[in-house]
C-alpha cells in the first residue's frame, strides 16, 4: 500500500511492498529534477536533503523513451539514451524523472539488486518493464517471485486519451478491443505496465492510486500543466 511520508519535512510517497532499501517518489515539494525551468523550485537544495537522507550521491540516466536499460556504475555519471538503470552496488543511489509517463522500481531483497525504469507509451509499448526485470533475472539471479515492484504515480486510465496510431503500438492482449473512434481512445499504462510484469511471473506488485492529472496538487502532468519541463522522480538506493 502506498503511503505519504516525509523527509527533511517534504512530502514523499512510498510503499510498504519495499521495506529494507530505501524506494520512494518525490513530490512537487520536493523536485530534484534539473531540467526543471521554474526558478522557484530549489533542485539543487532537494537534492542535497535526499542526498543527506540517504547518505549517497544521486545519479540519473538522459531518459529518451527509449527501451534501453543500463547498469549504475561506481564513477560513472554518464548515461545517455537510457530509460532503465541497474542497480547493484550499495553505495550508490539512482533517480530517473516523470510527468505522466509511469514509473517502475524494482528490489529484489534476496539479492539486494533493484532498479527503475521509465514506461511512457513508447516504453511501456516496447516493454521496458519487462526488459528491466529479464535483466535482474538473466543476469543478476534474481527469482521473478522475490522482485517487488511498485508502480509508481502516473497519468490514470481515464485521463490519458491517445489515438489510434498510439493505440496500435500495443499487443491486443493488453487492451480492449480496438474501438470505432480513431481518437480520445483511454488507455492505462499502469494496467498494462502490471499485465505485462505478471505474465513473467513477478507476483509482488504494488499499484499507485495516485494520477498524475487527478493528484496534480502532489505530481506534475506535463498533459494537464501544458508540458511543463518539472518533474517528480523515482529514487532508489539498496540497504
Ligand atoms: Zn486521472
Amino acid at each position: 500500500m502506498f503511503y505519504f511520508d516525509e523527509i527533511g519535512g517534504k512530502k514523499i510517497l512510498k510503499s510498504d511492498l519495499i521495506k529494507k532499501a530505501n524506494a520512494f517518489f518525490t513530490t512537487r515539494e520536493i523536485c530534484i529534477c534539473d531540467k526543471g525551468e521554474d526558478k522557484n523550485v530549489e533542485t539543487e537544495n532537494n537534492k542535497k536533503i535526499i542526498e543527506n537522507h540517504i547518505k549517497t550521491r544521486l545519479i540519473s540516466p538522459i531518459q529518451t523513451h527509449s527501451a534501453n536499460v543500463g547498469t549504475a556504475i561506481k564513477n560513472k555519471f554518464d548515461y545517455p539514451d537510457t530509460d532503465g538503470l541497474i542497480l547493484t552496488d550499495k553505495n550508490l543511489a539512482i533517480f530517473l524523472n516523470f510527468a505522466d509517463c509511469t514509473p517502475l522500481i524494482f528490489y529484489d531483497e534476496k539479492q539486494n539488486i533493484g532498479a527503475v525504469s521509465h514506461a511512457g507509451w513508447r516504453g511501456t509499448a516496447q516493454k521496458i518493464g519487462v526488459i528491466t526485470a529479464r535483466k535482474l533475472i538473466d543476469e543478476f539471479g534474481s527469482n521473478p517471485r522475490d522482485i517487488c515492484v511498485l508502480i509508481g504515480p502516473a497519468i490514470c486510465g481515464n485521463c490519458y486519451e491517445v489515438g489510434i496510431d498510439v493505440y496500435n503500438h500495443f499487443s491486443p492482449s493488453f487492451l480492449p478491443p480496438a474501438p470505432e473512434q480513431t481518437k480520445n481512445i483511454k488507455i492505462d499504462l499502469k494496467e498494462i505496465n502490471r499485465k505485462q510484469l505478471t505474465q513473467i511471473g513477478i507476483e509482488k506488485i504494488d499499484i499507485c492510486p495516485y494520477c498524475t492529472c487527478c493528484d496534480n496538487e502532489y505530481f506534475y502532468s506535463y498533459r494537464k500543466e501544458n508540458g511543463t519541463t518539472l518533474r517528480h522522480s523515482a529514487v532508489l538506493k539498496l540497504k
